[in-house]
């Protein structure tokens, strides 16, 4: 079957189903197309070039909100050999494009290991990898983008190439940081590390506590082992029966994390227990592939919207700041205005590394609230101005593309000579930019 008819238009039936994204976000690509296998993924370059097209490649749509207007794009999803295979015996897997980090820590799991995911298992493998990977693993084992052994693509041409640090290095390298830079990516292969157990939790107290939580967090993370990496949130939780009783529909500040040490996932929780008497407190060891839901992430769609920055310097100053925009008293709606932990691996260059091989930055910082409605948005989009706004002092102007805004620039995530040399591998390999950017040169 020609792959004509596998491109759907938007009166054709199953395109609704086609375009739509994890984060709701409203594509109106010009067609769209999901492609079972490497072969149609090079047809529908070729078709796109065709019909003067350009190409956005997209997996679950956690990130749909990002994609510049699509009024000439072919929408195009790679689903390709969603089962993992685990090489146990080298410690790797090889993931189709399309796969999400669940079934791969599933995988893993069997054998003893486990992944670099991030905080959502239902995140795409592939788009994760590309822009980073920022994991609970991070402050131990540097970004997730670190440990890719080889990517499998199809180039703006319609060629299929598998590369790695001797073939096409210069793609290696962009494809490490940069997102889906200038190819489609349809599979990817990645180490694997032998955790079948950690230790981890988090702690819940009212949010009356959150100066004191973030001051004594704070300074545990100035010593903090490498071992450990966590995260800090003000929330407002759910109102759903998927969150425990205890801590259903409460203001809270919320700490928890993972540590591939016991001795020292102890020690932190030691220290978090003179903060207040906690809502809820569960930290312990656990089975690795439990890692990937520990941060209680939406596994189903949601309207959210959010803002995030780099930031440096955090002292009593920003945790007063932060308080108050984002606190018990600040009327704050947000989700969470969240602090993740980094230092340590994250923060050192990694000489085998592709462009963003480390992040120059104490916390990734962000916010992120509901959309459900106008009103609902408008004011997250105010409590999200007040709470990035009171971390603007402590902000770098840097970006990590994950953590990026819609709006953020090529030039903000990375270095000027890398933004070159970005530049002229997109012109090597796709000369004629058929291939839509994953963020604004
Ligand atoms: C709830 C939530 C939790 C998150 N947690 C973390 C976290 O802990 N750590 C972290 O680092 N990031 C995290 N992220 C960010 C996430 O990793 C990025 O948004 C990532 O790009 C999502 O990939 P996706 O395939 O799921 O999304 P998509 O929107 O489908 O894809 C995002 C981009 O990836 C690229 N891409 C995807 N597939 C391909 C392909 N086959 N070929 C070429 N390019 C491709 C494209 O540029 C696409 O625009 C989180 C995001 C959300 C919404």
């Amino acid at each position: 079957m020609s792959i004509a008819a596998s491109i759907l238009k938007p009166t054709d039936p199953g395109y609704d189903e086609a375009v739509f994204a994890f984060d709701l976000a409203e594509l109106k690509p010009a067609a769209a197309c999901v492609a079972h296998s490497v072969g149609e993924v090079r047809e529908a370059v070729r078709w796109a070039s065709e019909n003067r097209l350009s190409v956005a490649t997209q997996a679950t749509g956690h990130r749909a909100v990002g994609l510049p207007p699509l009024e000439d794009s072919l929408l195009l999803k790679p689903m390709i050999d969603l089962e993992p295979v685990i090489d146990a015996g080298e410690r790797f897997a090889r993931v189709g494009a399309g796969t999400t980090w669940e079934p791969v820590v599933d995988a893993a799991a069997a054998h003893g290991l486990t992944a670099m995911h991030g905080s959502s298992p239902t995140v795409g493998v592939v788009g994760y990898l590309l822009g980073g990977g920022l994991s609970f693993y991070g402050r131990e084992q540097g970004l997730a983008c670190n440990k890719v052994r080889a990517i499998e693509v199809v180039t703006a041409d319609g060629e299929v190439a598998r590369i790695d640090d001797e073939n096409e290095p210069d793609l290696f390298w962009a494809l490490r940081g940069a997102g889906g830079w200038a190819v489609v990516v349809t599979a990817i292969e990645f180490d694997l590390l032998p955790m079948a157990e950690v230790f981890g939790g988090a702690s819940f107290w009212p949010v009356e506590a959150s100066e004191a939580a973030l001051s004594t967090w704070l300074d545990w993370t100035r010593s903090a082992p490498e071992s450990v990496t966590t995260s800090f949130r003000i929330m407002n939780m759910p109102p759903i029966e998927d969150v425990p009783a205890p801590i259903r529909g409460k203001n809270l500040v919320v700490i928890d994390g993972v540590a591939t040490d016991n001795p020292d996932g102890e020690a932190l929780v030691a220290q978090l227990e003179g903060i207040a008497e906690p809502v809820m407190a569960q930290w312990g060891p656990m089975p690795s592939a439990a890692a990937a839901r520990l941060h209680g992430d939406p596994e189903d769609p949601v309207p959210a919207i959010g803002a995030c920055a780099l930031v440096d310097g955090f002292d009593e100053e920003a945790v007063a700041a932060l308080v108050e925009a984002g606190g018990g008293e600040s009327g704050s709606a947000l989700l969470a205005a969240e602090l993740r932990q980094l230092g340590g691996a994250l923060r050192r260059p990694d000489e085998a590394g592709g462009v963003t091989d480390h992040i120059d930055a104490e916390f990734v910082a962000f916010g992120v609230g509901m959309a459900a409605d106008p009103d609902v948005e408008a004011k997250t989009s105010e409590d999200l101005a007040r709470v990035m706004g009171a971390m603007g002092p402590w902000q770098n102007g840097q970006r990590f593309l994950n953590f990026s805004d819609p709006d953020s620039t090529c030039s903000q995530c990375f270095p000027a000579d890398s933004v070159e040399a970005l530049k002229a591998i997109r012109h090597e390999y796709d000369p004629d930019g058929l291939i839509v950017p994953p963020i604004a040169l």
